[in-house]
């Protein structure tokens, strides 16, 4: 019997083993991960996890007997050390190596450490992990201090955690706007309210210099411009880098991330990359990319699975994401990269609202929605299709958007 080895057991290569068995597939999946556990999800970890509203059975992908029941082998606290393609093997670190018919790289990406004086300083935390959330949450007593460097989605979920645990947060942005890659400017400003009016302090152009510590401790932020942030903790959430350096060491084309194409097929015919570590088709949009989502890793998920059991491949979807801050879930689907406009369906002083980016013949891009999960559904096919829509029906929030995306 041919078999898979899967190497990363995240929420891609732990969905990866799931749908192989759901298409058919009858031959030996082996799945090797780092972290101690079998696949969980990672975005309650700066949410409900961090909160103390998780539970290790509540982030769990598939509950623990799924594995045995499905024939799926899990080799956990296994770092994979290289992959022999001529032998078709892979190396595990006590030296012993583990033959594949077919591979799957679903090796995720790890956070970006910050390249400045302090960094190493104890207190400074980054989160991609539960081990990693469990320190953040440690760092979090009421009262307590948390500086966070960047403004991205995990750092504004982190901050949002520290209120509701009754601590402060400082979030530190160095670009003008919070989101300033990934968001348009109304969310981005919305946001920033949202923030400050829950007792987060949030500074914009704001460029770190380095962490000062204390006794080997981080004790403050400090600021190009001389500003010092006291804190008790730091948490950096400047982006992920993509885990490529086995791809690469193995000689797979990488372009800041594993290329592959629609079928997750990488420059190897028996080897598949999937999730984070990827750079993909983004065929709605015309160009390629990396994409950081669990959305994302389903769908390559799906993409390698079906390829492998001899299913033609899913439609492409739609990008869409999530956040939870506060009372507030974002929900954005699409890609802006070509908008020229965009439109404010709903207030942004009421109970939800959308935001829609339009390209300059008005097809529907991308939608933003912040409580308004009607809009986001409307928006995800709209953008699904790039429909062309006036401004103004989309701008009357007294007109449902239902009618336009049949
Ligand atoms: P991962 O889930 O990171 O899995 C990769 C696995 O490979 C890891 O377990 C890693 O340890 C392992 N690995 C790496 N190298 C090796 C090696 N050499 N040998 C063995 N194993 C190895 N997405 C959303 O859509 N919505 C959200 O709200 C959201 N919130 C998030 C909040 C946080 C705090 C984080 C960290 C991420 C969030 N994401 C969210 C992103 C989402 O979790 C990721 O896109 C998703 O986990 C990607 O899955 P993956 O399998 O590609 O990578």
């Amino acid at each position: 019997q041919p078999r898979i080895v899967i190497l990363g057991a995240g929420h891609a290569g732990g969905s990866a083993a799931a749908f192989l068995r759901q298409y058919g597939w009858k031959g030996g999946i082996t799945l090797v991960g780092e972290e101690p556990v079998a696949p969980y999800q990672r975005p309650p970890l700066s949410k409900a996890w961090l909160k103390g509203e998780a539970t290790a059975e509540s982030l769990a992908l598939r509950p623990a007997r799924f594995y045995a029941q499905q024939a799926i082998e899990l080799r956990l606290g296994t770092r994979v050390a290289a992959v022999d393609r001529a032998a078709k093997r892979v190396l595990l670190p006590d030296g012993s190596a583990l033959g594949y018919d077919r591979l799957i790289l679903a090796l995720g990406a790890r956070p970006r450490e910050l390249p400045l004086p302090g960094a190493q300083l104890r207190g400074v935390l980054a989160l991609r992990n539960i081990a990693d959330a469990d320190a953040v949450q440690a760092a979090l007593r009421p009262g307590a201090r948390l500086a966070v460097i960047g403004g991205g989605y995990i750092g504004l979920e982190a901050a949002a955690s520290a209120r509701a645990l009754g601590a402060e947060a400082v979030v530190i942005e160095r670009e003008e706007r919070v989101l300033a890659r990934v968001a348009g400017r109304a969310l981005s400003a919305f946001l920033e309210d949202a923030h400050r009016a829950r007792g987060v302090t949030v500074l914009t152009g704001a460029a770190v210099a380095s962490i000062e510590g204390e006794g080997g401790a981080a004790r403050a932020v400090r600021l190009a411009d001389g500003t010092r942030i006291a804190c008790d903790a730091v948490l950096v959430g400047i982006g992920a880098v993509p885990n490529t350096e086995l791809a690469q060491a193995a000689g797979l084309d990488c372009a800041g991330g594993v290329v592959v194409d629609l079928a997750a097929r990488t420059s190897d015919p028996d080897i598949y990359a999937i999730g984070d570590c990827t750079h993909r088709p983004l065929p709605l949009y015309g160009r390629s990319g990396r994409l950081e989502s669990v959305p994302n890793a389903i769908e390559q998920a799906k993409q390698a699975a079906a390829d492998l059991c001899g299913r033609p491949p899913p439609l492409p979807e739609v990008p869409w994401f999530w956040s939870d801050q506060f009372d507030l879930r974002l929900q954005m689907a699409g890609l802006a990269f070509t908008a020229q406009e965009s439109v404010v369906r709903g207030s942004t002083d009421g109970p939800g609202f959308a935001v829609f980016h339009l390209d300059a013949e008005h097809r529907v891009l991308a939608v933003e929605a912040v409580n308004a999960p009607a809009d986001f559904m409307a928006g995800r096919i709209l953008a699904a299709k790039q429909a062309r829509i006036p401004p103004a029906v989309l701008g009357d929030a007294a007109r449902p958007l239902k009618d336009l995306t049949a």
